[in-house]
């Protein structure tokens, strides 16, 4: 993990501190996503004395788990719809309960409408948790209306999406907006002369956070990073085909 960034002005060099040891480089390329980040948690009183194995699950691992049982899924994006179908066939009831409108994939969201899931939405969310040991049911009300409807579940999954957190980077002279830093988008260079980044940690007009623009972006940066360190290399270096291409012609003497 890298902790620090340091600036060693004499070599000209970046010294990045990590969990296993310094190095040392003369730019940088940071693609560290949304940085370090954690559930949302759901705001009720009492709750946490059912995380840990007791009925509240913030990361749902194995399909197993909910076997046979009453499943209370809260959230409205693709992980609690995607819980929701899997779970149906596997869990004894699945019910959703989910405050506005959904984000989800609606090929999926309209499975789950179509299904034998409870779905309560919108403006429902979850006013109490019940249980001793372990969570016994939960209590949900209209938002608006006012309503309440006391659901038997031995199993909550918390789908509410996620915290980020830049950590250590925020530290280090970005400029930042809303979490991420902001990037010139044709350079991907950052406002720290020598820094690139790429991908989900980076801002622009029009930026989507997709796999397949961030990994056009880290091309951009690398290449940009190589000019930064040596202002004579090329900025394109082709491809692999111009390369076959080159060393044919070369074979053949033409
Ligand atoms: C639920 C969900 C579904 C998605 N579905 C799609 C989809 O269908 N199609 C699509 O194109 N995109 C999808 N995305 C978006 C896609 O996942 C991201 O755009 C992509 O993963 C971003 O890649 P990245 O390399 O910028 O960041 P990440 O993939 O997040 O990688 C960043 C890495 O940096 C590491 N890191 C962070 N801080 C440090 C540090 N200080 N030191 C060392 N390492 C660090 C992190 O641990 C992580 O491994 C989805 C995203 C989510 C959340």
């Amino acid at each position: 993990e890298v902790l620090s960034l340091t600036r060693d002005d004499e070599q000209n060099l970046f010294i990045l501190g990590t969990n296993n040891g310094d190095h040392y480089s003369r730019s940088i390329v940071i693609c560290a996503g949304i940085g370090a980040f954690e559930p949302k948690k759901l705001e009720v009183d009492g709750i946490e004395r059912f995380e840990g194995g007791r009925g509240v699950h913030y990361f749902a691992k194995r399909t197993e788990d909910f076997r046979d049982r009453d499943v209370l899924i809260v959230g409205g994006g693709d992980s609690a719809v995607d819980w929701a179908t899997t779970l149906l066939p596997i869990a004894r009831s699945v019910t959703l309960v989910h405050r506005s409108k959904f984000r989800a994939h609606e090929h999926q969201v309209q499975n789950l409408l179509d299904s034998s899931a409870r779905v309560h939405f919108p403006d429902w969310a979850v006013k109490a948790v019940h249980g001793d040991e372990r969570l016994e049911a939960v209590t949900i009300h209209h938002l608006k209306e006012g309503h309440e409807v006391r659901v038997d579940c031995n199993e909550l999954i918390v789908a509410i999406g996620f915290v980020a957190d830049l950590g250590p980077l925020k530290a280090w002279g970005f400029e930042i907006q809303r979490n991420t830093i902001v990037v010139d988008p044709i350079t991907m260079a950052t406002n720290i002369p020598g820094i690139f980044a790429a991908g989900d940690i980076v801002t622009y007009p029009a930026k989507f956070k997709l796999i397949a623009t961030g990994a056009a972006e880290a091309v951009t940066a690398v290449n940009h990073a190589v000019i930064y360190i040596d202002p004579k290399a090329r900025l394109d270096p082709g491809h692999s085909t111009n390369i076959m291409e080159k060393r044919e012609r070369q074979a053949a003497n033409v």
